[in-house]
């Protein structure tokens, strides 16, 4: 049967659209889950459900039968331009373009699936067509001017144009605000660009590259640019010897004195690292697509190695020790599946503020898959460790997902303290409004009111019972985890703001321990939303989709009652003055002899 058609939830599409002024994730941290962008799980668009059902049997046909040539390619560290040309012509440069330009304008959800489905074959293929539409061109999309749009998407789509993002250098890895290329602006109002850009995807391939440098200008310090790759001064390095993903193009790209003319500036001069920023933010759910269609290989391969191999006269399958790895494999790309698309859903309907929600999904999704990669590998043992065999592959590819695209700290380190940011805010706002009681007492109530049933949620529990009151009966069990501990989180978020003020922007442990609270209640939620749709709706395997959800919830539940004991009871102090005397030594300083 039809994959798309098999996942989808058989729900009808809903009216229902999610508060788009509003971050879900945001709004956990201060104890509340909005149902609103939650219920009902977002069902796939009509014309996107259509369009996918022919491009995945599309994209099986034509990657299926190039198994072999992905290996050859991921040896040889080179994809073929004959074949690079083939995906032009499949019109996979063009997913998420618009018609009027001539791309296919999938949404974002759809085309998460599309880099599902190219995943399942090769990821170094997906990070070719993932590359340029996540980000490499997605800049022109999000900021481009009309004339910017109408002279480069139309080249884009068709793949014309392939489109490289250079952010990253030697010295600015995550610290991307401390690039050094420079970009000078001339009295003719063009500007000269110089600079080195490092591990750049699809660096030698691309013809349109969208780059930030240091624009110190009073309008700010960083702009970006799009920068065509044929202009004087532009070049690349050769290609990455890599650890995975060796057949995708990574390379070095340098700009010496490259005139950029004034029409090519990217968005507003000084406004890059909000731009770049953004960027990213949006790309995620290619990255989260990519890493679930990854897992739904894996669990093919895994199941079907467990039940042909035999020991001690049975199938391995019938082992506990394999089950279990099969079971958890399932349950966490169900889980990350339900938020890499619910996080699609909310870019698709418009929201304003889904950076945190995306950042949840792809460290979890990223994570994931790198757990499903050893299981699988493990499960085929001495087959999975031979090069013959897809796994030892999948791992190798699958690793770059938590450096890239921002890594999983930094991705940690931002979700806490985005959250723990804006309840700061509140508790600013909270002493100026004690002032305002008096001067202005009506604005005061209002201040005070909402933070008073704040408050009394926290440290009562009461009016827990109201929230998640769309969720089917069947799910109530597992809510009710969640109904306790976003007001943990939100005690939690409290304390901290009130023990450490702003240095709890130091407090790097304490901020782990606050993003995975949120990490496991937001996929945890999206997970528990996607089971009662598929149970309203009778699905086949909605069952099976309550069993995920129910066993997701326990998982999550001690992991969640771990992190909140850490908060106050821990070995953090410890911890750091151990790596404090490892680190002055610069080695393991025992030895036996
Ligand atoms: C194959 C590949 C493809 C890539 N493609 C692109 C691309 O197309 N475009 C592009 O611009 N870039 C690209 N990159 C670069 C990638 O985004 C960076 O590697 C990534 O941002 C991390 O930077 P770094 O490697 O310099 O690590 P560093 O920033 O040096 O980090 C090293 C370690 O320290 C941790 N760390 C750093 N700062 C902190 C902190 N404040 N608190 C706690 N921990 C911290 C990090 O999490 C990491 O574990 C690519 C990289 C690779 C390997």
């Amino acid at each position: 049967m039809n994959e798309v058609t098999d996942n989808a939830p058989a729900q009808a599409a809903s009216s229902d659209s999610p508060k788009r002024d509003q971050s879900f994730a945001k709004n956990l941290f201060f104890g509340e889950i909005l149902e609103e962008n939650l219920f009902p799980y977002p069902a796939m668009r009509e014309r996107d459900r259509e369009m996918l059902t022919a491009m995945v049997d599309a994209i099986d046909h034509f990657l299926g039968d190039k198994h072999a040539d992905f290996k050859h390619w991921d040896r040889d560290a080179h994809q073929p331009a004959e074949f690079i040309q083939a995906l032009r012509d499949m019109g996979l440069f063009g997913l998420i373009i618009p018609e009027q330009f001539g791309g296919l304008e999938l949404s974002n959800a759809a085309y998460a699936r599309v880099l599902g489905q190219t995943s399942s074959h090769d990821s170094s293929v997906s990070l070719t067509i993932g590359a340029h539409s996540s980000i490499g061109m997605k800049g022109v999309l999000l900021f481009g001017s009309t004339d910017q749009k109408s002279r480069y998407l139309p080249k884009l789509a068709s793949g014309e144009m392939i489109a490289a993002f250079c952010l990253t250098e030697s010295g600015a890895g995550s610290d991307a605000a401390s690039v050094r290329t420079k970009a000078s602006r001339n009295a003719d109002g063009s500007w000269t660009l110089s600079g080195e850009k490092i591990w750049i995807t699809n660096g030698g391939i691309a013809d349109l590259y969208t780059v930030f440098a240091k624009t110190d200008t009073p309008e700010g310090k960083m702009t970006g640019f799009i920068v065509e790759a044929k202009w004087p001064g532009v070049s690349h390095g050769p290609h990455e010897d890599k650890m995975g993903i060796r057949a995708s193009s990574t390379t070095t790209v340098a700009f010496a004195d490259v005139r950029v003319p004034p029409e090519n500036v990217l968005g507003e001069v000084g406004k890059g690292f909000k731009v770049a920023m953004a960027i990213l933010n949006n790309g995620r759910t290619g990255l989260g697509g990519g890493a679930v269609g990854g897992m739904k290989a894996l669990i093919r391969l895994a199941t079907a190695q467990a039940k042909e191999r035999k020991q001690f006269g049975q199938a391995i399958a019938e082992f506990g020790l394999v089950r279990e790895k099969i079971a958890q494999m399932t349950i966490d790309c169900f889980a990350a599946e339900s938020a890499v698309w619910m996080v699609a859903h909310y870019i698709d309907s418009g929201c304003e503020d889904y950076s945190v929600e995306a950042a949840m999904s792809k460290v979890f999704a990223s994570d994931a898959i790198q757990r499903a990669a050893h299981e699988a590998l493990q499960i085929a043992a001495g087959n999975g460790f031979m090069r013959e065999f897809p796994y030892e592959q999948v791992t190798r590819d699958s690793r770059i997902l938590s450096i890239f695209e921002g890594t999983n700290e930094i991705l940690r380190l931002y979700i806490a303290l985005s959250g723990l940011k804006d309840v700061g805010n509140t508790l600013t706002g909270l002493k100026s409004a004690f002032g305002n009681i008096f001067n202005d007492p009506i604005k005061g109530f209002g201040v005070l009111s909402s933070y008073a049933g704040r408050r009394v949620r926290e440290t009562t529990g009461y009016g827990t019972d109201k929230i998640l009151r769309e969720l089917h009966p069947t799910l109530r069990k597992a809510a009710e985890s969640y109904e306790k501990y976003v007001v943990e989180l939100s005690k939690s978020a409290d304390a901290l703001l009130r023990k450490h003020g702003k240095k709890v922007a130091d407090q790097q442990y304490q901020q782990k321990r606050i993003a995975d609270l949120g990490i496991d209640m937001f996929v945890g939620l999206c997970t528990l939303s996607r089971a009662d749709s598929l149970v309203k709706a009778n699905h086949a395997d909605a069952e099976s989709a309550v069993k995920i959800a129910e066993v997701f919830t326990k998982q999550a539940r001690r992991r969640m009652s771990r992190n909140v004991r850490g908060l106050t009871r821990n070995e953090d102090a410890q911890i750091d003055s151990l790596a404090g005397v490892i680190l002055q030594k610069g080695y393991f300083p025992w030895d036996v002899i």
